[in-house]
């Protein structure tokens, strides 16, 4: 069984990550989709809507589950028997700084990361620009799928 760990805040999902997760799909049995739990950190959505989004976005697609975890990505993907972290890399800065990580990753247990580079027409998206869009009150519909409300 090949399966691997999306990990990401998705605050909140975007049609960025829609993209690395459906070219993914064929690559994996199973993909588990892995909200990482961090409470130094400040969230725009919660944690329920986060897992709500991504629940709808991706209902009736049999090999995705989403979970979410504590701690550290490789005890999560150990935890799961999930042999591959899924990264995507829409540049040159994502690639650096997942570089180290990866690598990192690798040593501490022996888990691969698959990095797949953004679409053509995808790499501008980032949740940070739609937390900026919906703090302004602006319309971020065409960067997120239908499950999560624009406003
Ligand atoms: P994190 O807080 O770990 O960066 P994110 O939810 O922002 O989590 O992102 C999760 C993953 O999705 C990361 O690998 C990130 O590079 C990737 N990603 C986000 N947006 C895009 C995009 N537009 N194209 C490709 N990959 C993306």
């Amino acid at each position: 069984m090949k399966r691997a760990v999306f990990p990401g805040s998705f605050d909140p999902v975007t049609l960025g990550h829609l993209d690395i997760i459906e070219r993914a799909l064929p690559l994996f049995d199973e993909i588990i989709l892995a909200i990482g739990i961090n409470l130094d950190k400040k969230y725009m959505f919660s944690l329920e809507e986060r897992v709500r989004f991504l629940e709808e976005t991706f209902k009736g697609e049999s090999k995705i589950i989403v979970k979410t975890y504590n701690g550290l990505t490789v005890d999560f993907c150990v935890k799961e028997k999930a042999a591959f972290i899924l990264r995507g890399l829409r540049n040159t800065i994502d690639l650096e700084f997942e570089k180290t990580i990866g690598q990192t990753n690798y040593r501490l247990a022996g888990i691969e990361t698959v990095f797949l580079i953004s679409s053509p027409g995808k790499s501008h998206i980032s949740s940070t620009v739609v937390r900026d869009i919906k703090k302004h009150g602006g319309d971020y519909s065409i960067l997120v799928p239908d499950a999560v409300p624009n406003k």
